[in-house]
């Protein structure tokens, strides 16, 4: 079986051979990027080399990078748990040209790879394009040879990729692999593409715009390219796995969960082991970049994954704080290919620990609470606002945590209720605050990391004392 590690490395050396040169993936936090919570996407670190902004000395790079997807344009959060293919924390493999191959190159050299190098049967592949994009589908019939009923002309977004509300965009070309008839899903643009039979395994992007504003967008100054393929997704198909979870690394952090919280993996809290080991790569690698709990921005999306997972290890009845103990394997599987998070272990550990301990004591309260008050609901019922405001503001529970726990039940929460209570909050909050609110859960981070020692980059901090818990 090849390994993870193995995959990755196949995937830089063929693209090494072609000229490409291997750029180290850029930190989480985005460098000079104010519009982008987290790196989403591979190209990320060269948006400013798309636009023509900034000079590299090559004009073909290639990565493994990390992202996060827990916010934003890209955010799979709710996703987690529930698909077989989405991460919070995922590698994304690409290749790029700067204003150097275009089309013809990049599908030629992803066909080679795919077909050769990985050795994936040709009849289990299946492409999508633009449907403007005759060029495209011109290409994959005379490069790869695919008949035109595994060339799908989809008409959406889907096939036009974009990094954010603004920045670098294009048409684009996707790779898909079909796990086979038993698994329930449609083929892409049919209407339930959304199961996991056809899986994106990569997306080839023709870069050829920048969307400067909402309304305008003008041409790149050199047609590139911009792909992403999903680590964890090839490593699932030529592991013989359907589902990214079943894969060697992620396998062995649900083993280490089990082990750690004296569950059954396979048992009937499979869903909570899977959020876990995805949520411990997240917070893991968004510490080890220097994001760090907070209520605001960056630092709160992290206490949202952060709780989400430690109310999944309630539920799998764990009562002891179990995050921090994971931290060992995680940095036994990575920490040689991201040597950060060899670097940040005491702060991961103690980071998690501290988070852990504090929201337990809320979340048994909380966790109570939400009980009594759906007792009285329906399936398909509706929680009231004010509730999942009160399950925030003192249980410390964010919105998508009280989502996800009535998910189960089939229930929903009153979101604009919740969005009222909030206001009302924030309103009281500003007219109460004269410099002198509690800053002193900021501060026992700001102590703990200048205790251990930051990252090289400290990442987002915050003093705002809005909805402390
Ligand atoms: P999907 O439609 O499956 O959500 P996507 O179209 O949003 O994927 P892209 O933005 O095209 O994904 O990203 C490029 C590649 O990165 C995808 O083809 C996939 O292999 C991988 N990828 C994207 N999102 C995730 C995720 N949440 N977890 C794991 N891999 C992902
Ligand atoms: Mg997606
Ligand atoms: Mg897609
Ligand atoms: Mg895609």
């Amino acid at each position: 079986m090849q390994t993870t590690t193995q995959i990755r490395k196949t995937f830089l050396d063929f693209f090494k051979r072609e000229g490409h040169e291997h750029v180290a993936s850029s930190p989480l936090v985005p460098l000079n990027d104010p519009t982008l919570m987290f790196t989403n996407a591979g190209m990320v670190q060269f948006k400013n080399v798309f636009t023509g902004n900034e000079q590299r000395p090559y004009k073909r790079a290639v990565t493994s990078q990390k992202c996060v997807r827990a916010g934003g344009k890209h955010n799979d959060l709710d996703n987690v748990g529930h698909t077989a293919r989405h991460h919070t924390f995922f590698e994304m493999l690409g290749n790029f040209s700067f204003g150097d191959y275009f089309k013809a190159e990049a599908i030629d050299m992803a066909w080679r790879l795919v077909t050769k190098d990985y050795g994936l049967p040709a009849d289990r592949l299946l492409v999508t394009v633009h449907s403007s994009d005759e060029d495209a589908a011109g290409l994959w019939k005379k490069i790869a040879g695919l008949p035109d009923e595994k060339i799908l002309r989809i008409p959406t977004s889907d096939n036009f990729w974009s990094m954010g509300e603004t920045g670098p965009c294009g048409p684009c070309s996707e790779i898909f692999y079909d796990h086979g008839e038993h698994i329930p899903g449609g083929p892409p643009g049919s209407p339930d593409e959304d199961g996991d039979r056809f899986i994106e395994i990569w997306n080839l992007v023709f870069m050829q715009f920048e969307q400067i504003t909402k309304d305008e967008r003008v041409d790149l100054p050199h047609p590139s390219i911009d792909t992403g393929m999903g680590l964890e997704r090839i490593a699932a198909v030529l592991q013989g796995k359907h589902d990214n979870y079943d894969i060697d690394l992620m396998r062995t952090l649900i083993e280490a969960i089990a082990a750690a919280g004296g569950t059954d993996p396979d048992g009937p809290h499979q869903v909570s082991h899977r959020v876990i080991a995805d949520h411990i790569r997240s917070c893991g690698f968004l510490i080890a970049d220097g994001v760090l709990p907070s209520n605001e921005g960056r630092g709160y999306v992290l206490r949202r994954i952060m709780r989400r997972a430690m109310r999944h290890a309630h539920m799998m009845g764990v009562r002891d704080p179990i995050m921090h103990r994971l931290v060992p394997t995680l940095v036994h599987e990575m920490g040689q290919t991201f040597p950060e998070l060899e670097r940040a272990q005491a702060l991961m550990t103690e980071t998690l620990k501290l988070e852990e301990g504090r929201f337990r004591q809320m979340l048994d309260r909380g966790l109570r609470l939400l009980a009594d008050e759906t007792a009285g609901l329906a399936e398909g019922g509706t929680l009231p606002g004010e509730v999942a405001f009160k399950l925030y503001d003192t249980y410390g529970f964010p919105l998508d945590l009280t989502q996800d726990a009535l998910r189960g039940q089939g229930m929903t929460v009153d979101t604009a209720g919740f969005n009222a209570a909030m206001e009302r909050q924030r309103a009281e909050a500003r007219k109460a605050w004269a410099g002198s609110g509690d800053a002193a859960t900021e501060k026992v981070w700001f102590e703990l990391q200048d205790r251990l020692g930051g990252t090289d980059f400290l990442g987002y901090a915050t003093e705002s004392a809005e909805g402390q818990i």
